[in-house]
C-alpha cells in the first residue's frame, strides 16, 4: 500500500498517518517523494481497513497495487515519467539515444566520439570507466583517470555523461563526476548498491540482468525509487537463453509489457543484446517501433582495435548512417529523434 501525504507543512500528517497504521498492525516506511511523503506499507491492507486515512484528510490518496513493485507500478502513477539528463529527457515525446565507446579508453578515442556524436543529435554520453568483465584478465578500465575524461567530454561537448558504478562503495566518487549512474546487467540485484544510487540522487540507469524476470527488475527499480531516488530509466539488453547466433537475446516483447505495467521510461541496448554489429541497426529500429523511449548503442572510431566489446561497436560513419535512419523509423510512429 501506498499512501500519498500531501505537500508540506506535512510532519504532522505524516506522524498521525505513521500512528494511524501501526494501530492496524501495519508498519510503515516513508518516502520522501518529490514534495510529497509517501508512506510504504508491505502488504495490501483491506481497502476497508484504511479508507479513514483518506476520509480524514490526512492521505491524498491510497493506492493498493496489485504488484510488489510498487512505486515503480502504473497504478501509483499513471503518467510515463520523465527523468531529465541535461537535455535528454527520457520518457518524453523525443526518443533518447545514448551513445558512446564501451569502455573509456583515452582522451583521443573519448573526445572524437563525444564530438562525433554530439553533432549527430545524441543528448547523452555513454563510456566504461569501471568494466565489469567476465575475466579478470580483461581490460578493466582506467578507472577514475576514465571517469575525468568524461568530466572533460563533457566540458568540451556539453553533453552529460553516463557511466556505470561496480561497488557501493565507490558511488560516491563516481557520482562526483557522472550525470547518471549505470547499474549493469551482472548488478540488477546487487542490493547494497541499488540502495546506494537511491540515496545518491543522481538519475540511475537500470540493466536488465541477463537472467531476471521482468518483475524481479522492476522490484530492483523499487530499491531504489524507495530510497526517495524517482529517476529510474529501464534498459532492456537481452537475456541468456539457449540461442547461441546472437550474445543475448534481445527480449523486445518486454517494452510493451513494461509499458502496460511501470510509467518508468524504458531504453533499448541492441549492441549488448545482440553482440554483432550487423544487427544493431535492425534492433535499434525495431526498438523504436515497439516503443522504447530511447537507445544506448556503443560506437567506437576504431572498433576493431576497441579493447572491450570490438564485435558489437559502430564505427562513426556506420553510427552516423544508422541516427538518419531512425530519425525516419522515429517519425513514422509519431516521434523523433531531432
Ligand atoms: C555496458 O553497458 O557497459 C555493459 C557492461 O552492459 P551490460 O551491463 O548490459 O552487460
Ligand atoms: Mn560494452
Amino acid at each position: 500500500m501506498i499512501a500519498v501525504i500531501p505537500k508540506s507543512p506535512n510532519s504532522q500528517k505524516v506522524a498521525q498517518a505513521v500512528d494511524f497504521l501501526r494501530k492496524k498492525g501495519l508498519e510503515a516506511r516513508s518516502v520522501p517523494w518529490n514534495d510529497q511523503t509517501l508512506l510504504v506499507t508491505q502488504h495490501n491492507p483491506a481497502s476497508t481497513d484504511v479508507n479513514e486515512l483518506k476520509e480524514s484528510g490526512i492521505a491524498e490518496r491510497i493506492v493498493l497495487p496489485s504488484s510488489k513493485a510498487q512505486l515503480a507500478s502504473r497504478e501509483f502513477q499513471n503518467e510515463t515519467s520523465i527523468v531529465e539528463v541535461g537535455e535528454a529527457r527520457f520518457g518524453a515525446k523525443k526518443v533518447v539515444v545514448v551513445a558512446g565507446p564501451c569502455s573509456v579508453e583515452g582522451r583521443e578515442q573519448l573526445l572524437e566520439v563525444a564530438h562525433a556524436v554530439k553533432r549527430l543529435g545524441v543528448t547523452l554520453l555513454r563510456g566504461g570507466a569501471y568494466k565489469p568483465r567476465t575475466s579478470p584478465y580483461e581490460f578493466q578500465g582506467l578507472g577514475e583517470a576514465g571517469l575525468r575524461l568524461l568530466a572533460e567530454a563533457r566540458e568540451e561537448t556539453g553533453l552529460p555523461v553516463v557511466t556505470e558504478v561496480l561497488e557501493p562503495e565507490r558511488v560516491g566518487l563516481v557520482a562526483k563526476y557522472a550525470d547518471m549512474l549505470q547499474i549493469g546487467a551482472r548488478n540488477v540485484q546487487n542490493f547494497a548498491l541499488l540502495r546506494a544510487v537511491g540515496r545518491s540522487r543522481l538519475p540511475v540507469l537500470l540493466k536488465r540482468g541477463m537472467m531476471t524476470t521482468i518483475d524481479e527488475w522492476l522490484q530492483a527499480a523499487e530499491y531504489v525509487l524507495l530510497e526517495g531516488n524517482p529517476n529510474v530509466v529501464l534498459c532492456e539488453r537481452g537475456i541468456r537463453t539457449f540461442e547461441k547466433a546472437t550474445r543475448n537475446t534481445l527480449d523486445l516483447a518486454a517494452v510493451p509489457v513494461l509499458r502496460n505495467t511501470t510509467h518508468l521510461p524504458i531504453l533499448v541496448d541492441p549492441s549488448h543484446a545482440t553482440g554483432s554489429r550487423l544487427l544493431i541497426a535492425p534492433m535499434a529500429k525495431a526498438a523504436i517501433a515497439a516503443g522504447a523511449d530511447g537507445l544506448m548503442i556503443e560506437t567506437h572510431p576504431t572498433p576493431e582495435t576497441a579493447l572491450s566489446d570490438s564485435q558489437q561497436q559502430l564505427d562513426l560513419r556506420e553510427f552516423a548512417s544508422l541516427m538518419e535512419e531512425l530519425e525516419a523509423v522515429a517519425k513514422a510512429v509519431g516521434r523523433g529523434i531531432l
